[in-house]
């Protein structure tokens, strides 16, 4: 745990003055840009204020820290998004903790998924992670195979999950004409795939982190994944 407390409530409005400013220079509505706070390896406090500041959208990767999280905080308002990585074997733990999962990669596990749906709830909010620049030491799907298994998914008609759009995590060391590229692929994968029928509600973009969200919103993200510059470093960890 780091020793300082951050100024999360400041960095968030520090954060949202830079996604104003972005989005302008895009002509685009800020409104239209969900911020996710994600809070990997933070201790339930800085969540909790960050509540307090107004925020109420968190990410989490892992089910084991976030099952501790959700049982601190039993708050409607909150809207929890899984962005790591998850093997068919846990998928019954999503439905009912999480809204949103970023990070849906099979057939298999988004029937899973859906099987664990209840009824109760809205069904989950999907989003196809895809490996843009085809790093082999990342998870998604190729982007040539992408529209094929959006189609795929859409014939299996299930009920539990909602196609809403695709993901994707930026290359390391990447120079911002790189970042720019793959995010502008990311989206013409997107269109594609949108214009198909049946397909209206595959809207969204989640790209984006710390270093490069302001890059991501000029290429049209309408979900940003802010940990670090929210929350402060994270702690080492051999990951
Ligand atoms: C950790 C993480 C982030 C946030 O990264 P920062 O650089 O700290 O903003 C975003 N997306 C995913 C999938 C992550 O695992």
């Amino acid at each position: 745990m780091p020793e300082t407390s951050p100024d999360i409530s400041g960095n968030l409005d520090h954060i949202r003055a830079r996604i104003r400013r972005a989005a302008a220079a895009a002509g685009r509505d800020p409104a239209e840009i969900r911020l996710v706070a994600v809070s990997k390896y933070m201790p339930v406090e800085f969540l909790q204020q960050a509540i307090r500041s107004g925020h109420y959208i968190f990410g989490e990767n892992t089910l084991q820290e976030a099952a501790a999280k959700l049982r601190a905080i039993q708050d409607p308002r909150v809207e929890w998004h899984f962005i790591g990585h998850l093997q068919s074997n846990k998928a019954r733990f999503i439905p009912g903790n999480f809204h949103w999962l970023h990070t849906l990669d099979s057939l298999k596990l988004a029937r899973k998924l859906s099987d664990a749906w209840d009824g109760t709830q809205p069904p989950l909010q999907v989003l196809l992670q895809v490996n843009i620049a085809h790093d082999p030491r990342k998870y998604g799907l190729a982007p040539d195979s992408t529209p094929e298994f959006a189609a795929d998914l859409l014939q299996l008609e299930l009920p539990g999950i909602s196609l809403r759009g695709l993901m994707t995590i930026g290359r390391e060391h990447a120079t911002p004409v790189d970042r720019s590229h793959d995010f502008a692929a990311l989206r013409r994968l997107r269109d594609g795939i949108a214009a198909r029928p049946g397909m209206d509600c595959f809207s969204e973009l989640s790209m984006g982190m710390s270093d490069d969200f302001e890059i991501a919103i000029a290429e049209g993200a309408t979900i940003i994944r802010i940990g670090s510059s929210i929350f402060g470093p994270r702690p080492q960890v051999s990951a």
